[in-house]
């Protein structure tokens, strides 16, 4: 067996604690004013329209829309888009399952396209052999932190007349070709979950400049109710999927912190990547040309030819370091979770999975030879704005050692 580690552990800042989470007297300070004003929901209140003025703002788009969750914001932005029962929508199997469901919830069938097996992004090659005369919308995943290449699959979008959403959930401020993930589809969606860029324990957000995506939005966020019309119903098929004040005040916050939270972030992954530059069989996370990676995660793609037991064997010997890193990301890609197997949805019914093309719900592993080598190769590691030299130098060596105590 191998020999034991020399070094001392480094404990390691947690973005599930204190430790790895900015948090304090700003938020405390609007939280307390919050309190202080009785008006806890976002229908009354200033916080939550204020958040959303300063979020769209930023991204330099027309509306944004708090919610409850990333997974309530992919939902919105999809029945925004009001599909038909069986529409397909493409998208990727490695992803939160908060991103797929929703498609279901809306009767519409995800139809899962191949990623690059380096990025673990969806390409516009691979998105562009997925479409079908049925497909109504397609959904990009801007992974860990790094954008997919939006010049391609825009044009792609485009040409097809088919609208794009983006998922930002783990790409906060990422950018392609100087521009803001987010900004380049019909919607882009962001979650506020307590591992993000920012994070109000719960939440999230979507945002467009098409103001009658907007409209639609804001509507099936608040059950449908048209606030401020002048005859007022409950238009069509919604839930309450609203944030409240109090998390309005925290995000608010945090969203003042958000670009040195990013800096900070792609700071420390600059320095680990020189740090573990040359090493055999081990590549550090790749950068597309005109792209700023915001780093949610930091990845390395692991040799299994060169390094013993590959990405598995690797997060074992750091694990014994202190330093808790995932191989497989999210085990195995989401259609072969037992919601996707089985079509456990609505009583037996199998609803919508009934309506899909039977191409559509082809998940066999030949299928997708790149998406289960993405997979098998990454090694995903915690990353966090509050790594400071002294961690990065224990990550670097732990990863150095590691490698060596596994080369074959
Ligand atoms: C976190 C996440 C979601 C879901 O967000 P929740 O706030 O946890 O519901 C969706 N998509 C991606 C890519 C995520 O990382």
């Amino acid at each position: 067996m191998t020999s034991t580690s020399p070094l001392k552990t480094v404990i390691l800042p947690s973005d599930q604690d204190s430790t790895g989470r900015d948090l304090g007297a700003e938020e405390l300070e609007l939280l307390e004013k919050v309190i202080h004003s009785g008006t806890l929901t976002s229908t009354k209140g200033f916080f939550t329209r204020s958040l959303e003025e300063r979020f769209a703002a930023m991204l330099g788009v027309r509306k944004a829309h708090a919610c409850a969750s990333g997974t309530a914001a992919i939902h919105v932005a999809v029945a925004a888009l009001d599909p038909n029962p069986g529409d397909e929508i493409v998208t990727t199997s490695i992803t939160d399952m908060g991103a797929l469901t929703p498609l279901l919830y809306q009767g519409a069938i995800p139809v899962f396209a191949e990623v690059d097996p380096l990025t673990l992004n969806v390409t516009r090659k691979t998105l562009e052999s997925c479409l079908s005369e049925r497909t109504k919308a397609i959904v990009v995943t801007h992974l860990f932190g790094h954008a997919c290449e939006m010049g391609g699959i825009m044009d792609l979008a485009r040409s097809r007349n088919i609208p794009v959403i983006e998922d930002c959930a783990q790409a906060y401020l990422a950018r392609s070709d100087g521009k803001y993930v987010g900004t380049f589809g019909a919607i882009g969606c962001f979650s506020m979950q307590q591992g993000k860029h920012m994070t109000t324990g719960e939440g999230g957000m979507v945002v467009t400049s098409d103001e009658s995506l907007a409209r639609r939005m804001f509507l099936f966020i608040n059950k449908a109710w048209g606030y401020g019309d002048p005859n007022p119903d409950h238009y069509f098929l919604s839930l309450n999927y609203r944030i409240s004040e109090l998390q309005s005040a925290v995000a608010l916050a945090q969203l003042e912190k958000l670009e040195s939270v990013v800096e900070r972030r792609i700071a420390a992954a600059t320095q680990l990547t020189r740090m573990l530059a040359g090493i055999s069989g081990l590549k550090t996370p790749q950068v597309e040309p005109g792209a700023v990676h915001t780093y949610w995660k930091y990845c390395l793609n692991v040799d299994g030819s060169a390094i013993r037991d590959g990405a598995v064997g690797l997060s074992k010997l750091l694990k014994n370091r202190g330093i808790m890193s995932a191989p497989r990301y999210i085990q195995k890609p989401a259609f072969m979770c037992e919601i996707f197997q089985k079509r456990r949805t609505f009583g037996t019914s199998q609803y919508p999975f009934t309506l899909a093309r039977p191409e559509a719900l082809d998940y066999s592993p030949q299928r997708f030879p790149l998406t289960l080598k993405a997979l098998n190769d990454v090694l995903v590691l915690p990353w966090n704005e509050r790594y400071t030299e002294e961690h990065l130098e224990y990550i670097a060596e732990s990863i150095q050692e590691s490698v060596e105590q596994l080369r074959i």
